[in-house]
């Protein structure tokens, strides 16, 4: 067990976007750091060079940003860190936890096949482990192989898996230095967390069988094995693998979305985890009750209603002025009228479930005379609807102070008068202020525009 503070990281891979698993696996990884008062690391696992690229890098860093998920420290960048694996693996040979391994492409693929034929996994058959190093050829490039334990078994004591027992003749003896001397990812890993001082490893399940292996290592080092916790993977709302096809696209394309991302942080949390039926919570909340205990241990499924239906309450709660804002920042032709929306704010957002139905909702703010109708809402505009228009607008001109309630007050004493309903006038008066069917309330939004614009719009109909 772990004692002192807690440190956790993150460590994509930077071959690609910051998808929504490893969102959530930063998460937890940052809630579980939050909640015990400990470090939060991020970590660039760019070992792979070919794969690695700074697009990805910046997509990660960008994700992470938005998300909210500061990491405590500057990010590490794992292949500046090779002097020290290849120095690791090093006391691993001189200890003899590990070995060189003169075996050639021709004669490691022989093995696969044979074990192939065999039925079996593919696997090194330990050709130099015991062997003699004098008889190694001449000049032949060789690779650092780990001399991984034979008998017994190894025990990861997961804190969402339980107790895994992996037997160690499961496990072959895995190349920790290339023949060009380049350190492999498994010993890379090994050595970062235990130089970063991490003591909790949150990550995907699809790493179980990595932390046997890593297991291994550490025990070999006679370093502390951290704390593991297996994730299991997310999958799309049909049960299948999540896939492009389920909406697993990459962070940023939620914040394209217009989703907020204390939304998103709400919404990932409950994938895989819980906390009695709350769904609905804060930032805050989150942390404070985030534990590993409650992570479950089948694998969550991905739900974009979910999310959205989510993301809506959240837009509900958010602050009027910040929400007109981030409104303005997505649909920049709206920030002419900022403050108007900051109005109408507590209005447009009422049904909203992203901040493009907040834009749509306020865009007859912005539109131009004579305002594009829509054919759902031209419906509306009969002869005798226009007509009825025709008669309320001097109804507005003569009225003196343009705001909800006197206005409210006119149209209302002009339907008595006429012995209309408000259903016989709001369709059309929507369609010739708004040019759309839907529309924040219609007081609120013959309040909204200006006196002298809504004439004209209403002229422009009659
Ligand atoms: N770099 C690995 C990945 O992106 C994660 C390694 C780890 O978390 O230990 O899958």
């Amino acid at each position: 067990m772990v004692s002192g503070p807690v440190v956790t990281r993150f460590a994509p891979s930077p071959t690609g976007f910051l998808h929504i698993g490893g969102a959530r696996t930063a998460l937890f990884s940052w809630a579980f750091a939050r909640h015990h008062g400990g470090k939060f690391l991020l970590r660039i696992e760019d070992t792979d060079r070919a794969r690695s690229t700074d697009a990805a890098i910046e997509a990660i860093l960008d994700g992470m940003a938005w998300l909210g998920l500061d990491a405590d420290d500057a990010p590490v960048f794992q292949h500046k860190n090779a002097d020290r694996h290849i120095e690791i693996a090093q006391t691993l040979l001189a200890s003899g936890h590990a070995y060189k391994c003169y075996c050639t492409p021709e004669e490691i693929e022989a093995m696969r096949e044979a074990a192939r034929a065999a039925g079996k996994p593919p696997r090194y058959d330990g050709t130099w482990r015991d062997r003699d190093p004098a008889e190694a050829p001449d000049g032949q490039a060789y690779v650092v192989r780990f001399r991984a334990p034979q008998e017994g078994h190894v025990e990861i004591n997961d804190c969402v898996q339980g107790t895994v027992t992996i037997a160690n003749d499961q496990l072959d003896d895995l190349i920790i230095l290339r023949s060009d001397n380049t350190p492999t990812y498994m010993l890379s890993v090994v050595v970062d967390d235990h130089d970063m001082g991490v003591t909790h490893i949150i990550r995907g399940d699809d790493h179980l069988t990595n932390a046997a292996r890593q297991i291994q290592i550490y025990n070999a080092l006679g370093w502390q094995v951290p704390v593991f916790a297996h994730v299991p993977l997310i999958h799309g709302s049909d049960g299948a693998k999540l896939s492009k096809r389920h909406g697993a696209l990459g962070v940023d394309a939620y914040r394209d979305m217009g989703l907020l991302p204390e939304a998103m942080r709400n919404y990932l949390a409950r994938l895989g985890w819980s906390h009695g039926d709350d769904e609905i919570f804060t930032t805050e909340q989150f942390i404070a009750w985030f534990g590993l205990e409650a992570i479950g241990k089948s694998p969550a499924r991905f739900d974009t209603t979910k999310l959205e239906n989510v993301n809506g309450h959240h837009i509900r709660r958010h602050d009027d002025a910040a929400l007109a804002a981030l409104v303005c920042a997505s649909t920049p032709e709206l920030a002419p009228v900022q403050a108007t929306l900051e109005i109408a704010m507590p209005v447009l957002k009422e049904r909203a479930k992203n901040l493009h139905e907040i834009a749509d909702m306020g865009r007859f703010l912005i539109s131009a005379r004579p305002i594009e109708i829509s054919e759902k809402a031209a419906k509306a505009l009969t002869p005798e609807a226009r007509a009825r228009l025709g008669a309320l607008r001097p109804r507005l001109e003569a009225l003196e102070n343009w705001e909800h309630e006197p206005i409210e007050a006119e149209i209302r004493a002009f339907l008595t008068e006429h012995d209309l309903k408000l259903g016989d006038i709001a369709p059309a008066l929507r369609a010739a202020l708004t040019g759309t069917p839907v529309s924040p309330g219609i007081f609120d939004v013959v309040a909204l525009l200006e006196k002298a614009e809504v004439l004209g719009r209403l002229e422009d109909q009659i």
